[in-house]
């Protein structure tokens, strides 16, 4: 057997844990001021509700996703990405009556068979929302100052990041376009990859991402997407940055932006970090507003958006940013000798029950030990108790910065320890 986490997929060890919990409390805090709920979906759903839903020509569909029969024979596949889920689930239990507006957000896992490399894993965390019966502007512009504001609050600085902007059209610009962009592929094959080539016919868009400098170098004549808007959808894109404009959103827009998957419809947003490599992209989004209709459910608009924790954490670190410090204990209780273990285990809980981060030591180990353990724990205070102590019914408070000792009455060592932690 080989005793190694699969391919693709990482453990995540306490400094990532801590990171990933201080990333998604910072999420539902900030997301909670901006009136989205939880919502937690199952990990696998039905494989035809990614098939459908993300399309049946995106690469994810096509070559990315952990599909397989459950005992039943039943076709199940680990979700690749969260807005399918919470579509079928806001369908499913009718959660956007006609005429309302409901907002989620969501954290976990994410499963695509890709190629690993630094930033693109098999198994790896998002944190998104979905803003659901909204088909207004102002609707898009929340969404995406709500992803700027929350890499603002993780302290990634602006200008190690970047947002792009474009719009995809809808169901009455895009057909044309997307037949113009294939027009234009089978034109220029000689310049184009394969892949690309075999794209024209059922998903040309996807070209203008191939990271294949030859291709991009044709793709940059293709015709934009600017040029073959609709009046409605250029009228919404033209308020959508007015309204990031108004905000000081700083934005650039990116014609060639297609993002990945079928069901954008109009509004599509990335943001770009430093330091990441080809994997620059942290977070993204958009509009798709035929997406509960594809999936059989009442004509819906939505948007919303998914940034990638590993990624994010990158572009963190890059910068200079650790959001996974570790806190530290604030008080160890240490033992002079075998007749205070008991003491100090009673004082440890209580100062625990008090709120406060304690550490004790379980293994007998001698007092220079123990006091040597709180400075690597970086405790603020350490609690001596010793036969001296227990005699009088006190312990030995020792301020680790000033070094300053005082003796204090067993029941009120959490109140002194709570005053000179502060
Ligand atoms: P997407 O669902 O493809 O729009 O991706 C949204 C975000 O999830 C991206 O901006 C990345 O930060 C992250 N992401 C997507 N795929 C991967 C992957 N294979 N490994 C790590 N992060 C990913």
């Amino acid at each position: 057997m080989e005793l190694r986490a699969p391919k693709g997929t990482v453990d995540m060890l306490p400094d990532a844990a801590r990171a990933w919990e201080r990333l998604s409390k910072t999420a539902h805090a900030l997301f909670a001021r901006y009136g989205y709920e939880p919502i937690y979906t199952p990990l696998f759903e039905h494989t035809e509700l990614f098939a459908r839903g993300i399309g049946e020509a995106t690469d994810i569909v096509t070559k990315e996703m952990y599909t397989f029969a459950d005992r039943s024979g039943r076709s199940l596949t680990l979700r690749p990405e969260g807005t399918a889920g919470v579509v079928r689930a806001a369908i499913e239990h009718s959660l956007v009556p006609q005429g309302s507006v409901a907002k989620f957000y969501y954290a976990g896992p994410m499963f695509r068979y890709e190629r690993p490399q630094k930033g693109r894993m098999r198994q790896f965390w998002q944190i998104g929302v979905e803003l659901l019966g909204a088909a207004e502007p102002s609707a898009d512009a929340e969404v995406i100052a709500l992803l700027v504001r929350y890499f603002e609050s993780l302290g990634l600085p602006r200008e190690r990041r970047r947002l792009l902007v474009n719009s995809m059209g809808d169901e009455a610009c895009r057909p044309a376009y997307r037949d113009s962009v294939a027009a234009y592929i089978r034109a220029h094959e000689d310049g184009l990859c394969e892949e690309c080539r075999r794209r024209a016919d059922a998903n040309p868009l996807r070209a203008f991402d191939c990271k294949n400098e030859s291709c991009q170098a044709v793709m940059a004549g293709a015709p934009r997407i600017s040029d073959a808007l609709c009046d409605e959808c250029r009228a919404h894109y033209e308020a959508v940055k007015r309204r990031l404009d108004a905000l000081g959103v700083a934005y650039e827009e990116e014609p060639r932006l297609v993002r990945g998957l079928d069901y954008y419809t109009r509004t599509v947003f990335e943001v770009q970090a430093e330091g990441l490599g080809a994997q620059n992209a942290i977070g993204g989004g958009g509009r798709y507003d035929g997406l509960f209709a594809t999936l059989g459910g009442p004509p819906t608009p939505g948007l919303g958006f998914a940034l990638g924790f590993e990624r994010t954490l990158l572009a963190l670190r890059a910068a200079g940013v650790e959001p996974g410090a570790a806190e530290g204990v604030a008080a160890y209780v240490a033992a002079v000798d075998e007749s205070a273990r008991d003491a100090v285990f009673g004082l440890a809980m209580a100062l625990r029950d008090a709120g406060v981060a304690a550490e004790l030591d379980h293994r007998g180990r001698s007092l220079k030990a123990q006091l040597k353990h709180a400075d690597k724990l970086g405790a603020r205070v350490a609690v001596i108790v010793g036969p001296d102590e227990l005699a009088s019914g006190e312990a030995t408070v020792r301020d680790m910065l000033t070094k300053d000792e005082r003796r204090v009455a067993l029941v009120d060592v959490p109140a002194r320890v709570a005053a000179l932690i502060g």
